[in-house]
């Protein structure tokens, strides 16, 4: 009888838990058509964003970058990279040829906390100051720069108003910084600022986007780059715009005619997105509710944290992971590593998923099924994730006539069935560290655009392009290269 009533009580646990992942399933579906729908509403949202100044959530941010580094650029650059979880200091020996950086030296730092919700003079100083170590140390030795200033490309990965290439406002903050005297202000002129307090000569030449500096590496290594996509921390894209399709900067004058054009994405909403109450309950406790939808569903600082909500769900539903572990209130504490790390656990035992339920989480209870499930739901998280990537990127290949529909300009034309090969440079730790989510989107890309059309359409990725597109940039518009050519 004992028996039997255990047995009982233990289906009846399970039959709830059971009930939630289907919810949760079922939620986050993402059959093709779905996709379609949001590929479609970006594209539409593009043109919106490009229309007018508010005219879409998706900003569509002028860059001011309207040529890319062709390989002609020449000299030492530095970049300072700034925006996720780390800050980079870079700098670069360009050849003078296409594919010819000489060398490199990169310093990597975490961003102390205390710092991301500080002062902006206190960041600044901050980075000032470790910059002029980089370069009191990599200059030592070898002749003073004398000839030439130090040119900087300054790499700073969040919304901005360009005012020009080498300057612009912060719109506000993402991805958990939050220094509230910064928002409104003009950020390179912080930086200098802090530069000259800190003694460093040096020059700000460029201020761009990590997705900026990424499409200036992809297409400074293949000439058919058309876009970048970053998929870490959080997630935006950027790709080429004509000049005349950008309709809220007519008056502008553009030479080259194209401009890259920041589509900060992340902010990107439509009702064709699959939303969960984890999502909904994630935005609202968040430091920047009603902003960055489409990045709350899909960039690395938020994925484990829905995947936590599912699990402290069924926990209060079911004692099936033992009582509830305190551990599972902590927002953000399952981060994006441990996650892939779950995910892709192929031990028949799931040793590592039994090894993050315990240390990370404190659950006391994780028996064989209680590990599938967790693995489970990292799977629904994730694939959902990647397959809204996927479609965020048919969506600028359709803006732009690369998504095999024909008839547009660049696309597959009427008469000419071959498609150009387009190349999508893409950066980020989700996508580059996490092979899951990665199949996940590519397979998406191919169920979206079908196998002709996908054959011609080329993720690439970039190596530190937010870092040594900054450079590669910097030496596109130095002082000196503008004075040779003037
Ligand atoms: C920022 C973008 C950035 C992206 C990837 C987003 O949170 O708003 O500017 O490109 O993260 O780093
Ligand atoms: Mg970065």
């Amino acid at each position: 009888g004992v028996v039997v009533g255990r047995r009982v009580r233990s289906r009846r646990k399970w039959k709830r838990v059971v009930g939630v992942l289907r919810e949760l399933e079922e939620a986050c579906e993402t059959p093709v058509g779905r996709l379609r729908q949001v590929v479609d509403a970006m594209a539409v949202e593009m043109h919106a964003g490009l229309a007018s100044e508010g005219g879409s959530k998706l900003k569509m941010l002028l860059t001011f970058v309207d040529h890319l580094p062709t390989g002609s650029e020449i000299g030492t650059y530095y970049a300072l990279d700034l925006g996720g979880t780390n800050f980079r200091i870079l700098r670069v020996q360009l050849g003078g040829r296409r594919s010819s950086i000489l060398s490199q030296d990169v310093e990597q730092r975490p961003i102390p906390q205390h710092l991301m919700t500080s002062t902006s003079e206190d960041l600044f100083d901050f980075i000032a100051s470790t910059l002029k170590q980089f370069v009191e140390k990599e200059e030592n030795g070898s002749e003073p720069s004398s000839v030439r200033a130090r040119e900087l490309g300054f790499t700073f990965s969040f919304p901005v108003k360009q005012l020009s290439i080498h300057s612009g406002i912060l719109i506000k903050w993402t991805k958990g910084f939050a220094i509230e005297d910064m928002v409104g202000k003009e950020v390179v002129g912080l930086l200098e600022a802090a530069l000259v307090r800190s003694g460093l000569d040096m020059r700000v030449a460029v201020l761009v986007n990590d997705t900026v500096g990424t499409l200036a590496l992809g297409h400074y290594d293949d000439a058919d780059t058309v876009a970048a996509v970053i998929i870490g921390t959080g997630t935006n894209a950027c790709y080429l715009e004509r000049a005349d399709a950008i309709i809220k900067c007519q008056g502008l004058l553009i030479t080259s005619g194209c401009m890259a054009v920041n589509m900060e994405w992340g902010n990107f909403w439509s009702s064709h997105l699959p939303r969960t109450s984890y999502d909904i309950d994630l935005d609202l406790e968040s430091p920047n509710p009603n902003d960055q939808g489409f990045e709350k569903m899909i960039s690395g600082m938020y994925l484990g944290d829905i995947v936590r909500r599912v699990i402290l769900r069924m926990s209060q539903e079911s004692d099936i992971f033992g009582p509830v572990s305190s551990r599972l209130s902590i927002p953000f504490i399952l981060q994006a590593p441990l996650l892939a790390a779950m995910h892709e656990d192929d031990s028949p035992e799931l040793k590592e998923v039994d090894k993050i339920l315990k240390e990370t989480l404190e659950i006391s209870e994780v028996s064989l099924k209680v590990r599938k499930l967790v693995v489970r739901i990292c799977d629904v998280v994730t694939r959902r994730a990647a397959r809204l990537a996927a479609a965020g990127i048919v969506g600028i290949l359709k803006k732009i006539g690369r998504d095999g529909s024909g008839g547009v300009a660049g696309g597959r034309s009427r008469s000419d069935s071959k498609m150009r090969r387009t190349v999508v440079a893409i950066e980020g730790g989700l996508y580059t560290r996490y092979m899951m989510f990665r199949e996940y989107l590519h397979e998406a890309l191919h169920e979206i655009l079908g196998e002709d059309v996908a054959q011609h359409v080329i993720l690439k990725v970039t190596e530190d392009g937010s870092g040594i597109g900054g450079a590669l940039l910097a030496a596109a518009n130095s002082s000196s290269s503008v004075d040779n050519s003037s």
